[in-house]
C-alpha cells in the first residue's frame, strides 16, 4: 500500500523475541533485562494472522528479527507457514548466527530465502568485548554454513565503531574470494546506541579505498533495502552502505515493523503506530484489522531526526526490543 508521502510499504520486518543470546553493548544491557512474558509475546499463529492481513495489503516480504529470533523454539515452522501466504514471496531472517549452523538445514527446507549475519568483527577477543560473550567460532560456523547453502542469499551486518576500527578492511576482504555482500550499518542513536560514538560510512570507505584501491560503481539492488553498493578491483563480491544517520534514506522507506508484543511500528525512531495484538485479543476481525494496518500505515512518519533534540514520540525502547 502507499503511505501519505506516496512511498510503497511492501516491507515487513517482524521481530519475534526480545531475547538473545549476546549482550552487544550497543544494544543490550549486560544485566537487568526483564525479559517479556509469553503471554504478552505474539504467539506464531497470531503472526501468522497478521502477516496475512498485512500480504493482502501488498507486504510481499518479510524478515524475522529479533532480539535474536534463532532462540525462540521452531522457527523453521513459522517460516514455512509464511512462505505458504498468499502474497509473500520472500522470507529471510537477520540473525548474529550463534545458533544457525543447527538450525538452517531445517529453516532451508522451510523455504527460508535469505540470511543477514551480524558480525562486527574477525578477532575473538574484540568479539567478546562487544558481545560480551566468547561466541565468535560458533558465528564464524553459522556464516560457513550459510554460505555453503545453495542459492540462500547472504548479506554480512557490520555496524563500524571506534572499537572495531581495525576490523573493517578484514571483514569488507571477505568479499573479495565470495560473492557476499559485506554491508556497515551506520550506529543508530536508538536506545544503547545513544551513548557511543558510531563510526561513518565515509570514514569506513576512506579506510577501505586505501586497502583495496578506488571504489568501483557496480549493480545495486539485489534487496529490498536501503543499502547503497560499491566493489573493489578483484572483489568478486560488494561492499554495502546502509548509512541512516549520514546519508538519510526516508524518502524511498518501503517498510514496517511488527515489533514482539505485536505492535506495528511504522518508523524506527517514533512510538508511532498501533498495538495489532490487542486488537487481535479483543475479537477484531479481518475487516477491522485491515483498517487499523492501513491507518497506521498511511499515517507513517515523514522521516527521522536523528541528528536533532528529541521529542515527545522518539522510540524509549532499545534495539533487541524493537528488531533492528
Ligand atoms: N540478534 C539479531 C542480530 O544481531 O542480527 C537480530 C536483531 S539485531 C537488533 C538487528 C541488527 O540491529 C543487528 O545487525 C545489530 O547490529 C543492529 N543494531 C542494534 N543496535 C543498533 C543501533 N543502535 N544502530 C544500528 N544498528 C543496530
Ligand atoms: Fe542480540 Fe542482535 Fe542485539 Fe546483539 S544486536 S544483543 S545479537 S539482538
Amino acid at each position: 500500500m502507499v503511505d501519505q508521502y506516496g512511498r510503497h510499504i511492501h516491507y515487513l520486518r517482524v521481530s519475534v523475541t526480545d531475547r538473545c543470546d549476546l549482550r552487544c553493548r550497543y544494544c543490550m544491557p549486560e544485566e537487568g533485562v526483564e525479559w517479556l512474558a509469553h503471554s504478552r509475546i505474539l504467539s506464531y499463529e497470531q503472526i501468522i494472522v497478521l502477516v496475512r492481513v498485512l500480504a493482502g495489503l501488498g507486504v510481499d516480504t518479510v524478515r524475522l528479527t529479533g532480539g535474536e529470533p534463532l532462540v525462540r523454539r521452531g522457527l523453521d515452522h513459522l517460516v514455512g507457514a509464511l512462505k505458504a501466504v498468499d502474497g509473500i514471496r520472500t522470507v529471510t531472517l537477520t540473525t548474529n548466527g550463534v545458533l544457525l549452523a543447527q538450525q538452517l538445514p531445517a529453516l532451508r527446507a522451510a523455504g527460508l530465502d535469505g540470511v543477514n549475519l551480524s558480525l562486527d568483527t574477525l578477532d575473538r577477543g574484540q568479539y567478546a568485548a562487544i558481545t560480551r560473550r566468547d561466541l565468535l567460532p560458533r558465528a564464524l560456523e553459522g556464516l560457513e554454513a550459510a554460505l555453503a547453502a545453495p542459492g540462500l542469499r547472504v548479506k554480512l551486518n557490520c555496524v563500524p565503531l571506534k572499537d572495531n576500527k581495525d576490523q573493517w578492511v578484514p571483514l569488507a576482504a571477505l568479499a573479495r574470494e565470495r560473492a557476499l555482500d559485506v554491508r556497515f550499518i551506520e550506529l543508530m542513536p536508538i536506545g544503547l546506541g545513544k551513548g557511543l560514538p558510531g563510526r561513518t560510512q565515509a570514514e569506513v570507505l576512506s579506510q577501505l579505498e586505501g586497502a583495496f584501491g578506488p571504489a568501483l560503481p557496480c549493480e545495486q539492488g539485489g534487496g529490498s533495502g536501503p543499502g547503497r553498493y560499491v566493489t573493489f578491483a578483484g572483489f568478486a563480491g560488494r561492499v554495502g552502505f546502509i548509512s541512516a544517520v549520514s546519508h538519510q534514506f526516508c524518502e524511498s522507506c518501503n517498510r514496517v515493523r511488527l515489533t514482539a508484543t505485536g505492535f506495528l511500528k511504522t518508523c524506527l525512531q517514533y512510538e508511532t503506530g498501533v498495538n495489532l495484538k490487542a486488537l487481535l485479543e479483543s475479537g477484531a476481525d479481518g475487516a477491522a484489522l485491515r483498517a487499523a494496518v492501513e491507518g497506521a500505515i498511511f499515517a507513517k512518519p515523514a522521516c527521522h531526526h536523528f541528528s536533532a533534540a528529541g521529542t515527545a514520540e522518539d522510540e524509549g525502547r532499545s534495539m533487541y526490543q524493537i528488531g533492528g
